[in-house]
Order: C-alpha cells, then structure tokens, then sequence
C-alpha cells in the first residue's frame, strides 16, 4: 500500500508525525507493509515552489493509494494573493483527484461528553452523526463568478450550480454510509427559495426510488437542520447536502462535541485515492509547541484503513487503541479536564502506539 503523506504548514507536520508512529505499529501488528511518499502542499508549497499545490504534489498523489494530509495555512500566507492562497491547494487536490464526497463522522467520545457544548439531557440519546458533503460542485466552483466594480460601487458574485450527475453520486454516497449505519438519509437543501435546491431534491428523491428504498429518506432546508443540530442531534445519522450548506453544517456538528481535534474526514472520489484528514485546521496559535491534539490525525489513518484498504481489523484496532488511550486519562490541552493527565503531542501519540 502506497500513501502520499502531505503534512503541510502550522502543527501538521507534529500531528501527522504520530499518525505515521500509529500506522507503522499497525502495520507491524497486522504484518502490512505501508509505503510513504511526501509531498507539499500549501503554505509551505508557496515559499518553496511559488504555488500552494505543485504539479508533482498531484502527480505524487495519483500515484498512491490514499494521502494523508495534516492542515494549510497560517497569517505568514493571509496577506497574500488570493490566487495562491494556501487553501487553494486544498481546493485544487480535491479536484484534481476527483474527490467529490466528503464524508465527515461527529462522534461524542463519552470520555469526552465533559467538552460538549450541548446539555447533558440534549447528548443523552448520543451524538453520532456522518455529514457528507458534495465538494466539487456548487457554490465554490460554479461560474460565472466575479469580484468588480460598477458605477462606482464593488460588487462581487458567485453562481451556485449543480447538475444531476453530481446530485446523484453524492446521494449514493450517502445513502451506502447509511445502509452500513442505521439506515437513515437526511437531505439538506434550500429548496423553497433556491431553484438549484429545487433540481437538488428532486434528484435525490429519483435515485432514492431508484435502488436505495430501503433507505429512510427526509428532508430538511438547511436553516432549520442547523437549528435541529443543536435542538436534538440525535434525530440525524447520515446528512447529506451541497458544498456550502456542508461546509456550515459539518463544522456545526464537529463543533458541539466540543473537540475538532479529535475529529477525522474522509474525501472519496470514484477509482481514485481517498483524501484523509483531520477536520481542524494548522492551529497556528499552538504550532511548533508539542500541544497539538493528533487523535485526529490517528482516526483519519483508522478512516483510510478502513474505507481505502479494507482493513477493518486494523481499523478497528486503533479506534479501540484511542478508547483506551482516552479511558486512562491522557489529555492534549483541547480536550483538558481536571483530574485527568495534561500530554502533549509526542506523548498522546506515544500513549496510542502503547495500546496498540
Ligand atoms: P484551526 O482549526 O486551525 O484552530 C481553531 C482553534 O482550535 C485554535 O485555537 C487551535 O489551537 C485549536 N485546534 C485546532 N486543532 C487542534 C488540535 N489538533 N489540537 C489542539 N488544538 C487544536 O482554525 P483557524 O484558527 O480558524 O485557522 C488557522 C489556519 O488553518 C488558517 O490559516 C485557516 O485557513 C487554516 N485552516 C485549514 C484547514 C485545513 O487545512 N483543512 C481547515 C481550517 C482552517
């Protein structure tokens, strides 16, 4: 197994670093063998080769079985041209690689239940939720779009599209990850005032009837499914919804477990190699500084395991190696609460790597 491991900028290079440390015991564990390729991406990418996702960066990529990437961007790059912005590269990977889907769990650790935002009565009936999110299409690439200035006055557009093709692979996506949870969709859209919304439902109903039946399949405009996240989170299983409503939602989600450091993603395209990735950011503030969370980063491998190689055994053998590092008390500052063991990075990796 080949994997393109691309850390990128701020604490990605300390976290993917103890995701590596994980994947090899792993492998020694299961007798795989797991190559590496490292690649640039982002910041970094810019100050070395003048642009955020190199060619060789793709190439490298298309040539691996799955990548693991740890986090872009920083204030040294915030100033800069947006053309080549550090997250463009993110963009641009997932496009390149056709990665269409991206597929988002939001679990409530119960060690954990300590850092979520909601009440104690809200999470009682649990907080596990997959968001799965279209990520090629919509908003952020449909064209036309423009930033100008008219009669004296900027303006600024964006066009969001969505063809069936794209509607329909996406609910496929979802309405498989239901089949293997507990057998519910939720669709979100705009469809009372967006016409794109309106071809949205439309498609998902259509190919629902066309082979997924036995699917539950609601509906929900995405104002109210961002109150009813908060509301009751335990109504959902699987939302399945466009690139901007997405992106919102599933950071929401990821947000009231009160934990982005323990959350993973998966980016999955059709043939291609699966993007794996913790859903925070390079968290500049802490980078460099042995505080960075990497369960993250642990679970995007257990994620890549399981969805790219079919390693179920594997997988499962980190998820419960994370149980326990969490059940003994080992906390990064993020996840910090009294009585339990203040680690940092190396150590929280080194605690994972002991109980596997
Ligand atoms: P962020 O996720 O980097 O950080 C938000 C807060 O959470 C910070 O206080 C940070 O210290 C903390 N945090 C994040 N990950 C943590 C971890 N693993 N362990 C402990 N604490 C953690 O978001 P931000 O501050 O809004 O953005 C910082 C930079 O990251 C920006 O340049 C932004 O564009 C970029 N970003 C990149 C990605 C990505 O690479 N996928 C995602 C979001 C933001």
């Amino acid at each position: 197994m080949k994997i393109c491991v691309i850390p990128g900028d701020g604490i990605g290079t300390e976290i993917v670093e103890q995701a590596l440390r994980v994947l090899e015991a792993v492998g020694d564990r299961f007798g795989r063998k797991f190559d590496t390729v490292e690649a640039r991406i982002g910041g970094i990418a810019i100050d070395t080769d003048g642009v955020p996702l190199p060619e060789e960066t793709v190439e490298k990529c298309k040539a691996s079985d799955a990548v693991l990437l740890g986090a872009v961007g920083g204030p040294k790059w915030d100033t800069i041209d947006p053309a080549i912005r550090p997250e463009k590269g993110l963009l641009g990977i997932r496009k390149a690689l056709g990665l269409f889907a991206n597929v988002r769990p939001a679990t409530l650790f119960p060690q954990l239940a300590h850092s979520c935002y909601l009440r104690p009565d809200i999470v009682a009936g649990g907080l596990d939720v997959m968001v799965v999110r279209e990520l090629t299409g919509g908003i952020y690439f449909g064209e036309p779009r423009e930033d100008g200035e008219s009669n004296g006055e900027r303006y600024g557009f964006n066009t969001m599209v969505y063809y069936e093709h794209e509607i329909r692979r996406i609910a496929r996506v979802a309405f498989e990850a239901a089949r293997k949870r507990s057998g519910r969709v939720c669709s979100v859209d705009k469809a009372n005032v967006l016409d794109v919304s309106r071809v949205w439902r439309e498609i998902v109903i259509d190919e629902h009837q066309s082979g997924y039946s036995d699917v539950e399949l609601t509906h929900l405009y995405v104002d109210n499914a961002a109150m009813q996240l908060v509301r009751d989170p335990s109504q959902f299983d699987v939302i399945v919804t466009g690139n901007l409503f997405g992106d919102i939602l599933s950071d929401e989600a990821a947000a009231i477990t009160g934990s982005i450091g323990m959350l993973p993603s998966a980016s999955l395209g059709e043939g291609n190699p699966g993007l794996y990735e913790p859903i925070h950011g390079s968290a500049p503030d802490i980078a460099g500084q042995d505080k960075a969370n990497p369960l993250a980063t642990i679970l995007s491998i257990s994620m890549m395991l399981r969805h790219s190689f079919d390693m179920t055994e594997e997988a499962d053998c980190i998820d419960r190696a994370v149980a326990a590092t969490l059940e003994q008390g080992f906390r990064t500052g993020d996840i910090m609460q009294g009585g339990a063991r203040l680690v940092g990075c190396r150590a929280m990796g080194q605690a994972v790597l002991d109980n596997i």
